[in-house]
């Protein structure tokens, strides 16, 4: 798989992740920072805020720039600017060249 699909596929449901991490970036602002510092999290509404497993799978919500682009060091990728810049190449400027399968004319 495409390493940065497989990336994007920690940026959201991450608190667990994120919460056991060192350190964690945001590739939208590209600040690097403690998980301590994140005071929101998206995910949760009235039918399931108390459900452990609901929270476990909230999103990050960055302290900078508040939008849901972090990653922790836990996810297994180093968190440093060359990933967040590629990271922010490949999901904001949509540079990321997917290749589909070629059409098969019948
Ligand atoms: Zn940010």
């Amino acid at each position: 798989m495409n390493e940065m699909l497989a990336a994007h596929r920690h940026i959201t449901n991450n608190r667990a992740e994120i919460e056991a991490s060192q350190q964690c970036g945001c590739f939208n602002c590209m600040q690097i920072f403690p998980p301590t510092e994140i005071v929101a999290w998206t995910g949760l509404d009235m039918s399931n805020f108390n459900d452990p497993n609901a929270q476990n799978a909230e999103t990050a919500v960055c302290p900078r720039c508040g939008s849901e682009s972090l990653i922790g060091d836990k996810s297994g990728y180093e968190i440093n600017t060359l990933f967040l810049s590629r990271m922010n190449q490949a999901w904001f400027q949509k540079t990321a060249i997917i290749r589909r399968p070629a059409k098969k004319e019948p």
